[in-house]
């Protein structure tokens, strides 16, 4: 598994070994989450898949190869940011989760969330977007616009896996993928409206030395700083029907790149 480091990294060790749900079973090793620490985005999937629940990462096969290259387009690297799920153990044949292992695992997201403080959460798929802002409202209806959530900006997008599944000919739009690409391109923006860091205070004359440094927060998407202004829902984009919801395809499918 994928693990911080400080108190982070205790949690996830925590985690590890956790049997809360059903989920635990069935599991070759829980996903706790991949990224920086100190990340000012943070991105929440639905569930492990097949690669994550092999190699311990979350979002390892073609739908984070997706996820990379769709940061990559807004010049964002993804180990400045962390990636996590709302449940950390795989269901079984890539079901859905079901809403009581969702709310067992719960207290785990939630200390991620705590504990790393992004600025910034997206959220992937109708699974994440519908946790964290406690509704029933599908990511179709519900992307396209930003949220306050926790003193922090939430911004849902589709799951990278209802782009692959798409149509990926080039004989039509791929709907799905296109407004992924127009979510990315607002959470650009927004990122680049988050207020500067404070600056450090000049040390005074004589002191011992330079004032201790910010903990590195390495090339995270946006400037560390306080939190961002409150988001009342605001129109970003149009919404484009979602196709069906899930997790990682069996099958690499690059052509839409
Ligand atoms: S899914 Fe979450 S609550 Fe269930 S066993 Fe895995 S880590 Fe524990």
């Amino acid at each position: 598994m994928a693990e911080g480091t400080g108190d982070l990294g205790q949690v996830a060790a925590e985690a590890s070994t956790c049997t809360r749900c059903r989920l635990h079973s069935g599991r070759t090793q829980v996903v706790f989450g991949q990224g920086s620490p100190t990340a000012d985005l943070m991105f929440v999937g639905e569930a492990p898949g097949f690669h994550e629940d092999r190699k311990g990462y979350p979002f390892v096969g073609p739908s984070g190869q997706l996820l990379t290259r769709l940061l990559s387009e807004i010049d964002i690297r993804r180990e400045d940011v962390y990636i996590c799920n709302v449940v950390k153990c795989r269901p079984p044949s890539n079901r859905d989760p079901q809403p009581d292992e969702i709310a067992t695992c719960r207290g785990w997201l939630d200390a991620q969330l705590r504990l790393i403080d992004p600025k910034v959460v997206v959220t992937l798929g109708n699974f994440a977007a519908r946790t964290l802002l406690g509704t029933t409202t599908g990511i179709t209806r519900l992307r396209g616009r930003t949220y306050e959530f926790q003193d922090r900006v939430l911004l849902p997008t589709f799951h990278p896996s209802a782009a692959l599944r798409a149509d990926t000919s080039g004989r039509t739009e791929n709907r799905t993928l296109k407004g992924m690409r127009e979510d990315f391109q607002a959470l650009a923006k927004l990122l680049g409206e988050l207020p500067p860091p404070p600056r450090e205070p000049a040390p005074a004359p004589g002191a011992a030395g330079p004032a201790a440094p910010r903990e590195p927060s390495p090339g995270t998407a946006g400037p560390a700083a306080a939190p961002p202004a409150s988001a009342p829902p605001r129109a970003t984009a149009p919404a484009p029907p979602a196709p069906p919801e899930g997790r990682e395809p069996g099958s690499e499918q690059l052509g839409l790149f």
